[in-house]
């Protein structure tokens, strides 16, 4: 078949899914932000962000662009154009609950229907727990900024200056072709990764209702006894990347290895790459001298093969390199060979979560950061104040919503992609111009006959 002549994906299609599956409009009529009488619903703001992101928009100003379109319009509720200051408006007041009950509804709803089955290692559902930037700045700062002195070059002449920040944890469900964020975490000022991580943990069982997943993928930062305390508490089975900054226990571990041979080994190909492995396994070391559970130690020896050009020419060069990881995940069930797998899942992962995010879904975009133009309510002391701004929160967790719907429907329900593979960027892309062939006067045929969130 000729390329011009394959199907192509299309907004009604893409919508009847998400209500079918996820009841999406429903969950969208009952979002709420803090303006008075709006003449543009909540639902239509949100509906028209999460839309800007299906399509990979780069900004609010392409979307209003897009909005002039008669059939987006019909399509998000809306009875005409607006501009991107009512987006603005709305979403730096937006409530976070809404969109919170809407990922952990989405989140279940693939569990339950098995769509993260195909990420299981041993039956167990994997995660993973990583920081991100979100954006960065010398000028702009607003009340829940981070702060930190770097020292830039002006001139040629090195002077410290004061940068502000915003920073998140992030929980990710990795191995499936659907990696959905189970929650999200932003770090307060004054307060470390791990502490944000620790409170994002504690509050999924709760949210979730169970632990949603087996088994936590963790970067060394994390390993500290609160961690491995909690997990233990939830349920939870750790992989953890240990390095030199946890002294004791690496260097008795290496210590215990040095004097035997290993335990097992293997080769591995991977995306052009050859690996060549040796491991040492090893349960009951003490995780510390305050807290001394008992963990497994795994280590992992590695000659990595690749081809490189040099000098015009295709040269094979050999590296290596080692690898600890501490896990609580047990001998017989997860021999080493899984325990290394899952280790290196975090950095081989090539569309791992935040990288994909940052690079093609405008997530570092830094949306309504310190945006002033807020809605009022009345203070404690009874005077009418700005609400806080809650404008980058609800601008990422929509983008993260979408991320995981445009996802679901590209690995769970399209035809098309299983028989004419193709980038998730290219489906973003179909939808946007099917768009433009939608009748003008088109309402979303999920959309309730008379809707009551019409201006
Ligand atoms: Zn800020």
């Amino acid at each position: 078949m000729r390329k011009q002549d394959q199907p192509v994906h299309e907004l009604p299609s893409f919508a009847r899914y998400l209500n079918k599956v996820f009841d999406f409009r429903t969950l969208a009529a009952s979002l709420a932000d803090s303006r008075c009488d709006p003449q543009i619903s909540p639902s239509t703001v949100f509906l028209a962000a999460f839309h800007g992101f299906a399509f990979r928009l780069p900004s609010f100003q392409q979307l209003e662009a897009e909005l002039s379109q008669p059939a987006l319009q019909q399509w998000i509720g809306a009875d005409r154009a607006f501009r991107d200051d009512v987006l603005r408006y709305s979403l730096s007041g937006f409530q976070m609950e809404g969109l919170e009950r809407m990922l952990v509804h989405i989140n279940r709803t693939l569990k339950r229907n098995k769509a993260l089955d195909a990420g299981r290692v041993q039956g167990r559902i994997v995660a993973a727990l990583d920081g991100i930037e979100v954006l960065s700045s010398y000028s702009r700062c607003c009340d829940s900024c981070l702060e930190r002195r770097v020292t830039v070059r002006k001139a040629g002449v090195k002077v410290e200056q004061l940068q502000y920040y915003h920073r998140a944890v992030g929980c990710q469900i990795v191995g499936s072709p659907i990696k959905p964020f189970v929650a999200l975490e932003w770090l307060q000022p004054g307060e470390g990764e791990d502490t944000a991580a620790l409170r994002l943990l504690a509050k999924l069982p709760e949210l979730y209702g169970s632990p949603f997943f087996d088994v936590l993928l963790l970067d060394a930062l994390y390993a500290q006894a609160p961690v491995l305390q909690l997990a233990k508490r939830l349920g939870w089975d750790l992989v953890i990347s240990l390095k030199q900054n946890h002294r004791d226990l690496y260097q008795s571990a290496i210590h215990l290895f040095a004097s035997r041979p290993a335990d097992a080994s293997g080769t591995e190909r991977l995306d052009g790459k050859h690996y060549q492995f040796q491991l040492w396994d090893s349960e009951g070391l003490p995780f510390s001298i305050d807290h001394p559970q008992p963990v497994r130690v795994v280590r992992s020896e590695e000659k990595l093969t690749q081809n490189h050009y040099r000098g015009g020419e295709l040269q094979a060069e050999t590296t290596e390199h080692e690898w600890l990881w501490i896990t609580t995940l047990d001998q017989q069930a997860f021999p080493p060979e899984v325990v290394r797998h899952l280790g290196h899942d975090r950095w081989q992962q090539e569309n791992n979560g935040w990288n994909d995010l940052t690079q093609n879904w405008a997530f570092k975009h830094g949306y309504l950061h310190a945006c002033q133009h807020r809605p009022k309510a009345e203070s404690k002391e009874g005077q009418r104040e700005p609400v806080a701004n809650r404008g980058l929160a609800a601008v990422t967790l929509i983008s993260l919503l979408a991320f995981t719907l445009c996802s679901a429907f590209i690995h769970c329900h399209s035809k098309i992609f299983r028989r004419y593979p193709m980038s998730g960027i290219e489906v973003a892309r179909q939808l946007r111009c099917s768009v433009s062939k939608l009748p003008p006067n088109i309402r979303a045929p999920d959309a309730p006959a008379a809707p009551n969130n019409l201006a």
